[in-house]
């Protein structure tokens, strides 16, 4: 069987930062896709919003890895030339509940080391985007936009560069992995044909299927609290002009399973709504919501949308640990050792703001795989 260093599982953003890191010209490395391309997935169905950190709770890696990466996603496109814009964000609240909501989340956000936010009052938001209706606001100048494939190409040609080869092995699907002398037979079905791998290190970055993968390794995923959620959002694309020019959010609904209705500028100058939040048990990207109860969220914050120029657009699915109901949960990134599988790291429930942490996910991964194998 041939034996590598290391196999990453999945060719989403955050495989592909992570290979970017890890490759070495001394170290033999796979990544392993089951589409014909990467990025397929939630890396390319989601708000291109690069995210300052404004949400999550204080120590968790959320906070941390997002507000670290926010600057180096901006590096990376400059040096880089990937398209992006630094838009800003408003957070706006109307009525005393909600300004109290923002103020809450304003403290916490100053907490986790979020940068550049102020509160703004109406007059503000005002002179701002005029189409807004607010009370107050919090503004974050540093959230923006940001071509994800962009982006995932740059993370594939370091990958490449680094590691004096190609790396990235399409329609591959990982289908059992199991612990063989000090590392893992990793079987996979590659253009249809079965055929195994042997690696010192497996990376686990397989998205809406981590769990699964985590799982065909031996671990149980309810004993250890790994059971991914599929958590669908919906996006509605507005005709005519924007109304307005940088991202325009709500205060995150109660719950936590979404950052609430927003809208969603494009690199074009193209403008969205969404994503809404609901969980679902099959993976399709059919937009199923219904407009009403979408648009009615949306005029809250800006009455002058019509309701008629709202149309079906596209949809994504979050790896969401937060079962229904639950409280909000924090990403899983860890090499499990401790569990009885030295060697092999879980990146799982990498949700939002994963497109954004990606840069600082991969050099956490990078450091623990230096640890295992230097
Ligand atoms: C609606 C929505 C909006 C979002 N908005 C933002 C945002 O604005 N900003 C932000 O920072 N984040 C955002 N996110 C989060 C962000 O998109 C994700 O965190 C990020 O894309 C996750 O990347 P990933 O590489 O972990 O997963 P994925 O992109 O899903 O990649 C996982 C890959 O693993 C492959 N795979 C799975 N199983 C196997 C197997 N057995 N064998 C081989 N390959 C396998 C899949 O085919 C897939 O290509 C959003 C997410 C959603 C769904």
């Amino acid at each position: 069987m041939e034996r590598v260093d290391v196999v990453i599982v999945g060719a989403g953003i955050v495989g592909l930062a992570i290979a970017s890191e890890v490759a070495r010209g001394d170290r033999d490395l796979y990544v392993l896709e089951k589409e014909q391309g990467y990025g397929q997935a939630a890396s390319s169905r989601n708000s291109e919003v690069v995210h300052a950190g404004i949400y999550y709770p204080k120590g968790s890696l959320k906070a941390e890895l997002c507000v670290r990466a926010n600057p180096m996603i901006y590096r990376i496109c400059e040096e880089k030339g990937i398209p992006h814009k630094v838009l800003g964000k408003i957070i706006v609240a109307n009525g005393e509940e909600e300004v109290r909501q923002l103020e809450a989340i304003f403290k916490s956000a100053r907490e986790c080391g979020a940068r550049g936010l102020e509160i703004i009052d109406s007059d503000r938001v005002h002179e701002l985007e005029p189409r807004v209706r607010a009370d107050a606001a919090i503004l974050s100048p540093t959230t923006g936009i940001v071509d994800a494939h962009g982006l995932m190409d740059h993370f594939y040609r370091e990958a490449r560069r680094k590691s004096g080869g190609d790396p990235l092995v399409l329609d591959t699907e990982v289908v059992g992995i199991g612990q063989s002398g000090d590392g893992y037979a990793v079987d996979v079905v590659s253009g249809g044909e079965p055929f195994s791998v042997e690696a010192g290190v497996v990376i686990n970055s397989a998205g809406l299927l981590a769990d699964r993968v985590a799982e065909m390794a031996g671990i149980d995923i309810d004993e250890a609290g790994y059971r991914i959620h599929w958590c669908k959002g919906d996006y509605f694309s507005l005709t005519g002009k924007p109304p307005a020019r940088m991202l325009v959010y709500p205060p995150p609904p109660l719950g936590g399973a979404s950052l609430g209705i927003h809208t969603v500028p494009d690199l074009a100058g193209r403008i969205k709504f969404g994503p809404n939040a609901y969980y679902v048990d099959e993976i399709n990207y059919r937009v199923e919501s219904e407009l009403e109860p979408f648009w009615r969220d949306i005029v809250r914050y800006l009455p002058v949308v019509r309701k008629e120029d709202l149309h079906p657009d596209m949809s994504g699915i979050r790896a969401k640990l937060q079962a229904p109901g639950d409280p909000v949960r924090d990403f899983v990134i860890r090499h499990e050792e401790d569990k009885g599988y030295p060697g092999f790291i879980n990146l799982i429930g990498i949700e939002s703001p994963g497109l954004t942490a990606a840069p600082a996910i991969a050099e956490m991964v990078a450091a623990m795989v230096d640890e295992i194998l230097d």
